[in-house]
């Protein structure tokens, strides 16, 4: 995902795909493709990068285990400061802010940011669907397609009293 920032004119569109792998809480990978589009316009000596990144990555949901497709759209926003053309403003530090140096650094690839900007999103474990039911711990039985009868064998008759009351209150 290489931009050549020396060349872009007053204001130029882009676009990429890629496909990488992704590193998993449990220690495996998933495959994510990401797309991307953007513009970059050129402000006085500054270039200010605009991107949406659209992504889906294959997972293996963490309570059904059966695999999904996660969407994470997210954006980018880059300012690139040319050394020596402009004054280096006080957002130096911030980390959308970058220094672009020597020729060679006209050359920038912003797959990092892209990578980056897609990983701050995913959910520390990620489901199927957010009323994902699961697997019953008991037989394994995916719950979202089939019910199980171990709900009804385990249940405590002591509480049959407690449950009817609740249930008047609804
Ligand atoms: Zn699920
Ligand atoms: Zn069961």
């Amino acid at each position: 995902m290489m931009l050549d920032l020396g060349r872009m004119e007053n204001r130029e569109g882009f676009s990429f795909r890629n496909e990488f792998s992704i590193e998993t809480e449990e220690g495996g990978t998933a495959r994510c493709r990401a797309e991307v589009e953007g513009t970059v316009a050129r402000r006085g000596g500054r270039l200010l990068l605009e991107a949406s990144v659209e992504s889906s990555t294959e997972f293996e949901c963490s309570r059904c285990l059966e695999n999904f497709e996660l969407r994470i759209d997210t954006e980018l926003d880059l300012v690139f400061h040319h050394e020596g053309r402009t004054e280096v403003p006080d957002c130096v530090e911030d980390e959308d802010f970058i220094l672009l140096t020597g020729t060679i650094e006209h050359r920038y690839d912003i797959f990092p940011r892209v990578r980056e900007s897609i990983l701050l999103e995913l959910p520390i474990k990620p489901v199927c669907r957010s009323d994902c039911k699961g697997l019953c711990s008991s037989c394994g039985e995916n719950l979202n397609s089939n019910s199980c009868i171990c709900s009804e064998k385990k249940t405590d008759p002591r509480w049959d009293v407690l449950r009817k009351l609740l249930s008047k209150e609804d």
